[in-house]
């Protein structure tokens, strides 16, 4: 249902601003509006029928797909250059309904181990319920994932930037090592945002992202959404659910009726519909807004991160500082790669006196927020170990990149001097 215009080959920034909106003809309204409806009047019961197996344009219920929340699909579908995309509830609902599009009951799946706290349980718990085996390997050991991909794997998936280890996902190779095995690479692109990294330019097939971080930008809204490549290859004789014709459909496959597309067609035909994890339009429309500030916020987030980062590297408290753009960091060069416009705005650091200072640092801070999240447009702070991984073992934390002195920030959009002047006295307290 795309409703695009051909804009030609328009800028980021402008795609951020305009992208997959027209102007409604009979309002005429500039903004995008919000189509707080569960429901559309069909013109007849042909026309009824025909949308229901999924053919003609229209719309038919909010859960399956909505105008507002189409707008924001085909606008972070542009801003990745991806074919299409699935707005949904929350960034977990993303992950679920992008890996179980691919996966069923006997299954496997091949996933880096350096993941964000939520994903782990998901893999490990949830999915190994539903019958979905997951098998977590260092993002950085090729030969490792390799190996661990048999008859029944249905996708690599990986981070981006892994939470909180911010190991940079090698995408290029990983994307290699999953179509050398008729497999799809799927990656959490949320600490990066299209801004900062495109995965599809470097071979991802299925982008993912909790748009409740960056995208929404000011700690306001939980959503998530999965954007789709469109190369590739459902045919390739390992996904028969997309080429099976169905009773359904008419007798028709996804990928004969949704052509590139079809990924996207069978997650919101199937999962989106009968799990019902549906974004509401006004969230969706909280994102666009989002959207069309992401390029200028990315910029100062990551200024103000580099420069607190600089500035905690070379502080008398401080043990030591991972953040992937500073001079001499292992993973420098990974960043010039691919992150050339920076690392973002989430990065650790240990200070001295280990686990005691950290609680006395993090109880210490008054600018700073104390809370489970990242990407907020206000500086926050968090101890990983004991909050947002604690449901990992202790060498599962390790695995992890999650160590027990480690604080993270996410460094927000305040005056720079500021957060530092509350970092330095929460410092001098611990
Ligand atoms: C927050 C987060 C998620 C989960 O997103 P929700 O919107 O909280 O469901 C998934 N992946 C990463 C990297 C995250 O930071």
């Amino acid at each position: 249902m795309t409703n695009e215009h051909a804009k030609g080959n328009l800028n980021f920034d402008t795609i951020a601003q305009h992208g997959g909106h027209d102007v409604d003809e009979s309002v005429r309204s500039r903004a995008v509006p919000i189509y707080q409806t569960t429901s559309y009047v069909f013109e007849d019961t042909d026309q009824a029928a025909s949308l229901f197996k999924m053919q003609g344009n229209g719309y038919i219920y909010s859960r399956n797909a909505n105008p507002t929340n189409n707008v924001f699909e085909n606008r972070i579908a542009q801003l990745e250059g991806g074919v299409g995309a699935f707005a949904v509830s929350s960034g977990q609902a993303a992950i679920v309904v992008a890996l179980l599009t691919l996966a069923k009951a006997g299954d496997e799946i091949v996933a880096t181990n350096a993941l964000y706290g939520g994903t782990f349980s998901l893999f490990s718990e949830t999915f190994q319920r539903f019958g979905v085996t997951v098998h977590f390997v260092d993002g950085t050991d090729f030969e490792g994932i390799a190996g661990a991909i048999n008859d029944k794997t249905k996708a690599i998936f990986t981070e981006t930037i892994g939470n909180p280890s911010l190991e940079i996902a090698d995408i290029s190779r990983l994307s290699n090592l999953a179509h050398e095995h008729h497999l799809p690479l799927v990656v959490d692109s949320t600490f990066t945002t299209p801004y900062l990294q495109k995965p599809i330019e470097f071979g991802a097939d299925i982008v993912v992202h909790s748009t409740t971080k960056f995208i929404g930008g000011h700690g306001s809204s939980i959503g998530g959404v999965i954007v789709d490549s469109g190369k590739f290859p459902w045919d390739n004789g390992k996904f028969p659910e997309f080429t099976e014709s169905k009773a359904s459909l008419d007798d028709q496959s996804f990928v004969r009726l949704a052509k590139e597309n079809a990924f996207i067609a069978k997650a919101r035909f199937t999962l989106g519909h009968d799990l019902g994890v549906t974004i509401s339009p006004f969230n969706s429309w909280l994102f666009i807004q989002g959207l069309e500030s992401l390029p200028l916020r990315m910029k100062q987030h990551v200024t103000n991160a580099q420069q607190i980062a600089e500035y905690l590297d070379g502080h008398e408290q401080v043990e030591w500082v991972n953040y992937p753009t500073l001079k001499g960091d292992p993973q420098y060069e990974m960043a010039q790669t691919y992150l050339p416009k920076g690392a973002g705005s989430i990065f650790t650091i240990g200070i001295k006196g280990g686990l005691e200072s950290a609680k006395t640092f993090i109880n210490s801070v008054k600018l700073l927020s104390h809370v489970a999240n990242v990407g907020d447009s206000k500086t926050l702070v968090l101890h990983p170990a004991t909050t947002s991984h604690a449901r990992l073992s202790p060498d599962e934390q390790l695995a992890a990149g999650v160590t027990p002195e480690q604080i993270r920030l996410s460094i927000g959009l305040e005056d720079a001097a500021d957060i530092k002047a509350d970092i330095d006295q929460a410092l001098r307290k611990s």
